[in-house]
This record gives structure tokens, sequence and C-alpha cells, in this order.
């Protein structure tokens, strides 16, 4: 079945559209690239409302994410499956066209890297936290790191008091902040 989107007045076949059952072919007026571009531009214009309802609503949000959360999943799961080349394509194409503006970065992790070194710290005591990361790594078969607890980029000390040993999934949801605690 071949329907004309009202949008962009191009035809196109029915899996360019969303399912709609209340019309009457079935389907959504307008074609997805449409509707998602329509959808892109309205939280571009609304960016600051949807911040802030979100914020005011954070309990209610949560409450249907984790209603719906195996849905999410399998979609996220689904998507990825779907789009893993294309994002793998992506961000080889990402690192060669951002070359001066990775390298750049690199170079600002090892000054800070390097000024965050505390002069007082116990190189025996850090070395037990990257070993027991990779320990804990190896017997779980989950990814551990060591965290700075006050990161260094935020002009945290690389010193023993200031490392913690927590599972990678937990370190990429904590990344800079500072006002992330562990319970
Ligand atoms: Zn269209």
């Amino acid at each position: 079945m071949i329907i004309q989107c009202i949008k962009c007045d191009k035809e196109k076949q029915k899996e360019e559209y969303y399912k709609k059952s209340k019309n009457k072919n079935g389907y959504s007026l307008a074609c997805k690239d449409c509707l998602r571009k329509q959808m892109r531009e309205y939280n571009i214009i609304h960016k600051n409302d949807i911040k802030k309802y979100n914020q005011n609503n954070k309990e209610l949000l949560r409450a249907y994410y984790h209603k719906n959360k195996s849905i999410f999943l399998k979609n996220s799961k689904k998507y990825y499956i779907k789009n893993r080349e294309k994002h793998l394509e992506y961000m080889k194409q990402y690192r060669k066209n951002n070359k001066g503006r990775i390298n750049s970065l690199n170079i600002r992790n090892k000054k800070n890297r390097k000024k965050s070194l505390h002069p007082q710290r116990n190189e025996k005591i850090i070395k037990v936290f990257y070993d027991m990361s990779n320990r804990l790594s190896k017997c779980l078969g989950i990814k551990f790191n060591v965290d700075h607890i006050f990161p260094i980029s935020k002009g945290g000390w690389h010193h023993e008091e200031n490392l913690q040993v927590i599972t990678e999934v937990l370190n990429k949801k904590k990344s800079a902040k500072t006002d992330f605690f562990l319970l």
C-alpha cells in the first residue's frame, strides 16, 4: 500500500508511516520522517518547558518508567541491535573528523591528572585500589573502575582517601558529578 504524506506530499510505502487505528487506512497522516522532524523541532523550541515539566514530575515519570521498564529495555535493545553498525560507523567517523578536539581533550586530561597528584599520596595503597578493581572485574565478570570520589576534573586529588572501587556502570552514571553519593 502506498500513502501520500500530508506534510511532504511524497508517496511512500505504508512501512514509512506509524500505525494509527483511529485513521481510516490505519496509518498516520504524515510519514515517519516528517513526524520525527516535527518532534525534534518541538523539542528544541520547548526545551526549557520540557525540562521544567520533567523536574516537576520526577516521581510521576519514575513510576511510569518502572511500570514500563521491560518495554523500554526491549525497545532500546532492539534499537541497538538494529543500529549497531551505524553507531560504530558514526563513532569511527566522529573520531576521524574530530582528531584535534579529541587530542586536546586528552592533553587536558593528562595535565589535569598531573596537577591532581597529591604530594603526600601513598602509591602502595593506591595500587591496592587498582588491583582490587582488576580482581573484582575478573572474579565477578562485571567491569569495575577506580573512581575519584571528588572528580579530578573538578579539582579533586589523586590520593588514596579520594578513591573508591565501583562498577563501571555506576561510574558512568556518576561521571563528573560532585553531589553523587553512594548509599
Ligand atoms: Zn512526509
